[in-house]
């Protein structure tokens, strides 16, 4: 007991002298996750409102954009550690060992609403106030049941997540309710299918994409879609053939057969393809400035990712 008072005390002390960008931390992630909870697909989500974001293209205000990078000398410490462990931490938070986290760097700087390199003091206070608004030690320091917190904050962002993880796989749209995308839209020209809604906001993203990241208007097929819609009966056939089913859940039941998924380019790592899920290849990705914008930029958009794919992201504004 007197910790949880000393631990409420403190953020409160803390987020009075971060001011108004760690208030915004703070309560923008209310809902407590227990540190004790299993990682998803197979813990049961809640399938409320899941979509933070309009069922639409338009994006949200810009005035969700994180604080700049705030200093906070009492974290030095935990930032410390938290440079130590970016890249030496052993764990398995996402279903298989895993070495460092500075993959997901992106993804939970953007989270815990920081501009902060992971090494800055300012990262660890902000993840500390994050932690205490999730009913986990207070300490700034990245550590397992952090990271899984946020995984669940993150698949209960995904409509499919929460519709799969209850036993019910989508069925596929009707044929009529897809659309193709323009032929410069996919990768090299590949052929892509979507609901039309999800192309719409895909487009809107791309073109914000461009508009914002050099790289991403430099180079043409970067965010091009390699994989969108596809068919469940011949993906389990093909991924059968090719040995690449990977989980069950892929193999029986795939985001992408709800047209809503989609997979954009995101460059690779030299001698991989673009989906491998080798840690060197999304490791690169998560340095691209490309993937860097999504991490903080595709929710203004309704989509949400997969963190251990950066690859992949499905638009939210419609079920699935
Ligand atoms: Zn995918």
């Amino acid at each position: 007991m007197i910790w949880r008072i000393a631990a409420a005390v403190i953020a409160l002390a803390l987020v009075y002298a971060a001011g108004e960008s760690a208030w915004r931390a703070l309560t923008r992630h209310a809902a407590p996750v227990p540190a004790s909870s299993p990682s998803a697909p197979a813990v049961a989500l809640n399938p409320s409102p899941l979509n933070p974001s309009p069922p639409n293209q338009t994006p949200l205000p810009a005035s969700a954009a994180p604080a700049p990078c705030p200093s906070a000398p009492a974290f030095a410490a935990a930032a410390r550690q938290n440079a130590a462990s970016l890249e030496t931490a052993v764990w398995s938070v996402f279903g298989r060992p895993e070495t460092g986290w500075e993959i997901y760097e992106p993804l939970v700087a953007h989270e815990i609403g920081v501009v902060c390199a992971a090494q800055a003091d300012g990262f660890a206070q902000a993840l500390a106030i994050w932690q205490n608004a999730h009913g986990l030690p207070l300490t700034g320091v990245m550590d397992a049941p952090t990271l899984k917190a946020l995984n669940l904050v993150w698949l209960r962002r995904r409509p499919f997540v929460a519709a799969s993880g209850h036993g019910v796989c989508p069925p596929p749209p009707a044929p009529d309710h897809l659309a193709w995308a323009a032929r410069d839209e996919g990768y090299s020209g590949k052929p892509i299918q979507l609901r039309p809604a999800a192309l719409a906001a895909y487009r809107a993203l791309v073109a914000a994409a461009r508009a914002e990241v050099p790289a991403a208007a430099a180079d043409r097929r970067l965010l091009t879609v390699f994989s969108g819609y596809r068919d469940p009966v011949s993906d389990a056939a093909n991924c059968a053939r090719d040995g690449n089913c990977g989980t069950t859940a892929k193999a029986n039941c795939s985001a992408h057969r709800t047209g809503l998924a989609m997979d954009v380019y995101l460059g690779a790592a030299p001698g991989y393809p673009p989906e491998s899920s080798a840690d060197p290849n999304r490791l690169y990705q998560s340095r691209s400035a490309a993937y860097r914008w999504l991490a903080a930029n595709a929710e203004r958009f309704g989509f949400a990712g997969y963190p251990f794919e950066p690859w992949h992201w499905e638009w939210t504004g419609e079920a699935p």
